[in-house]
């Protein structure tokens, strides 16, 4: 099975050699019937965990009554996600865009910024991950991704030092469109912005007349331990992407916008055949409900703290973790050395990592893992760092 896959599907995948079967929970297994803790989560979108009833019942009915629905037409499923989700977003942002995934949700966003502005530039961070799109990747700081397409790329972006407000100040203009930020990166190895930093942001955007967008793709829908992660800094943004697990798995993306930032697009200027359709709209709406009844984000929050404190003591007694960096559930180790094979043998204790780069080791677990799913998670990565000696 592994080398039919290998031998058809684009190589652009980092692959580990797991045969994913089923899902319940926070839990998946293998062909051959083996358990693992998924900290992998699909890249942080079983929020709710595999196959939540409550989203696998909302899917099937749905599927019993209407699949596919254009936007140009009305739809309940849609009209009952679109309100439910209105009353989580922060206050202002009240219009939204509805698309398939968390590229599509910045690609709407950079068009509403160079709509609205009427202006061409950008800024983004070193460090930032929005999407590999042509319009995304152009915001998207890592070289290993830009660098063959370095020339189809849209040549008006500046990348100010994440972190640094003087050296946004020096890059920020009244040309910029639009700042992007993720107030937590993800990819790039799990960074938190700093207060100052994200006020910053806020603050000069608003004297320059520019947009701020904030990617909540990874971060949003509480798994930092806000509902957004952007709460955390206590600002208002203009515009608000998110994905990932907004769907429960089945693809959704979307883009929150202030009323008078969504209403420069006129019709035709922006739209998906599928974004808006009732399948993922049923399960969008169920996820909201469940990370509301139970009470996800506290538990993000909870269990979060525990296991980045439980990670802290390993480090302590390790020779290799150089850092653990975290907020609620969303977690980087960094290692002094390549963690390929820390991967592969933590795999093989029962629990899926995900990575960033060659030496973080990322964990995003579903917001529903308990805290003894967390301790059992920090025993296996225990008895493989332990095995190591730097
Ligand atoms: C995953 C991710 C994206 C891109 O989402 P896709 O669904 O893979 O297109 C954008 N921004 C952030 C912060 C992400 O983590």
């Amino acid at each position: 099975m592994i080398i039919g896959e290998d031998r058809i599907l684009a190589g652009v995948y980092q692959r580990f050699p797991v045969i994913a079967v089923k899902g319940r929970g926070v839990l998946i297994w293998d062909s051959e019937g083996r358990e693992y803790i998924d900290c992998m989560a699909g890249y942080g979108v079983a929020i709710v965990g595999h196959c939540h009833p409550k989203v696998v019942e909302a899917i099937k009915n749905q599927c019993e009554k209407l699949m596919i629905c254009h936007c140009s037409l009305y739809n309940d499923a849609r009209v009952e996600f679109l309100e439910t989700l209105v009353k989580y977003t922060p206050k202002g942002l009240d219009r939204v865009f509805l698309s398939n995934s968390g590229a599509e949700s910045i690609e709407c966003a950079i068009k509403l910024a160079a709509k609205y502005t009427g202006r061409r530039e950008f800024i983004a961070f070193t460090g930032s991950y929005h999407g590999k799109t042509l319009g995304s990747l152009s915001l998207t700081w890592n070289s290993k991704y830009r660098k063959p397409f370095e020339h189809l790329l849209y040549p008006h972006v500046k990348f100010a030092r994440y972190n640094d407000v003087k050296d946004f100040e020096s890059k920020i203009t009244d040309n910029t469109a639009a700042v992007i930020v993720e107030p937590v990166q993800g990819e790039s190895g799990i960074h938190i912005s700093s207060y100052e930093f994200i006020k910053s942001l806020r603050e000069l955007t608003y004297k320059h007349g520019s947009l701020l967008i904030v990617d909540e793709v990874q971060a949003g829908l509480g798994r930092t331990g806000k509902l957004w992660s952007h709460q955390h800094f206590n600002i208002d943004p203009d515009i608000m992407c998110i994905a990932k697990g907004i769907g429960g798995g089945i693809p959704l993306g979307v883009t929150v916008a202030r009323s008078d930032v969504m209403n420069v697009f006129k019709i035709g200027e922006h739209s998906s055949t599928f974004g808006g359709n009732p399948i993922a709209c049923a399960a969008g709406k169920t996820v909201l409900n469940i990370i509301a009844e139970e009470n996800l984000v506290e538990n993000a929050e909870r269990v979060g703290s525990k296991l980045k404190n439980m990670l802290q003591k390993l480090q302590d007694e390790s020779k290799i973790i150089r850092e653990v960096r975290g907020i609620g559930l969303m977690i980087g180790i960094e290692m002094k050395i390549n963690i390929y094979r820390i991967l592969l043998e933590t795999i093989k204790k029962g629990v899926i990592p995900l990575y960033s780069g060659i030496n973080t080791i990322r964990l995003l677990p579903p917001l529903i893992i308990s805290e003894e799913q967390a301790s059992r998670v920090v025993k296996a990565l225990s008895e493989v760092v332990k095995s190591y000696s730097v």
